[in-house]
């Protein structure tokens, strides 16, 4: 393939270089470089219209950068240069690539005709192709870890707000994925139900998952993430591990922020 579509060096999970992104004429993403080494956690922060969940969205190829260089897993994503054709991945390469990303949603977006059990297997049955009693022992797994269990038979509407999203992450996790996305996964909840799905998130933190997670819970942030990146009008203004972003932050807007959502 021109270009080469592998990365040459030891490979972080994402690498993105200068990637921008435009909605039709506004810019949203306007220079973004960053990486995340495997097993890393990174807390992604910043205020509303900042451009989160469309980098998030870019990552799993839900959008696709306007310009700048993408590699996710070691694949070049996207790659452009001014005067350049855009290198882009086809259809069928990008739902190959895709299944190896989960992404947990602020709303849960589970299949509601589906028992729990039924949005756990569907996935790696139908694109992954695994038998179904793997897929099933697997399942059965993932919801003894997120604290499920009994509740294979469930559908969505009868579970609480937190149930429903340790379900989705289940989901995701059913893809045995390499990377872990989750967009304000507990936006949503009632806050009483917000600690069990972010027990699960630690718990995942934990196991050594490669995690992104656009989060507003401060707290967590300051605990899990190994890095925490302050997005703001489209840019990483300040970046660097938890502790430092989060206790000592370097710029006025980290601080604005921080103070504001403390
Ligand atoms: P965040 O997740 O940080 O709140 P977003 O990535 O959702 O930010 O949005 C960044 C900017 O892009 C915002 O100004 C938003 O209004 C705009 N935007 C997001 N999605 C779309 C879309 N589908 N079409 C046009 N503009 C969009
Ligand atoms: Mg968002």
């Amino acid at each position: 393939m021109t270009m080469g579509d592998r990365q040459p060096v030891d490979r972080p999970i994402v690498r993105a270089e200068g990637i921008r992104h435009a909605y039709g004429r506004t810019e949203v993403l306007k220079g973004i470089d960053f990486q995340v080494e495997a097993g890393e956690v990174v807390c992604m922060i910043g205020p509303s219209g900042s451009g989160k969940s469309t980098l998030l969205r870019c990552v799993n190829h839900l959008e696709r950068i306007s310009s700048g260089r993408l590699w996710v897993d070691g694949h070049l994503v996207g790659y452009r240069q001014k005067g350049t054709r855009l290198y882009e991945l086809s259809d069928k390469d990008i739902c190959r690539r895709r299944a190896d990303v989960g992404m947990v949603f602020q709303q849960f977006n589970l299949f509601p005709h589906m028992t729990v059990l039924e949005n756990l297997i569907e996935a790696p049955c139908r694109v992954r192709r695994e038998p179904k009693n793997a897929v099933m022992e697997r399942a059965h797994d993932l919801l003894r870890q997120v604290g499920l269990a009994d509740k294979h038979g469930a559908y969505p509407a009868q579970l609480s707000g937190g149930q429903q999203q340790r379900v989705a992450i289940a989901r995701a996790l059913s893809m045995r994925p390499k990377l872990m996305l989750f967009d304000e996964p507990t936006s949503a909840l009632d806050p009483e139900l917000v600690g069990d799905v972010l027990d699960v998130m630690r718990a995942l933190a934990r196991s050594g998952m490669t995690m992104i997670v656009v989060t507003h819970e401060i707290g967590f942030a300051r605990d899990v993430a190994d890095r925490v990146m302050f997005l703001d009008d489209g840019r990483i203004v300040e970046t660097g591990p938890a502790d430092q972003v989060i206790s000592h932050p370097q710029h006025a807007r980290t601080q604005a922020f921080l103070a504001a959502v403390r």
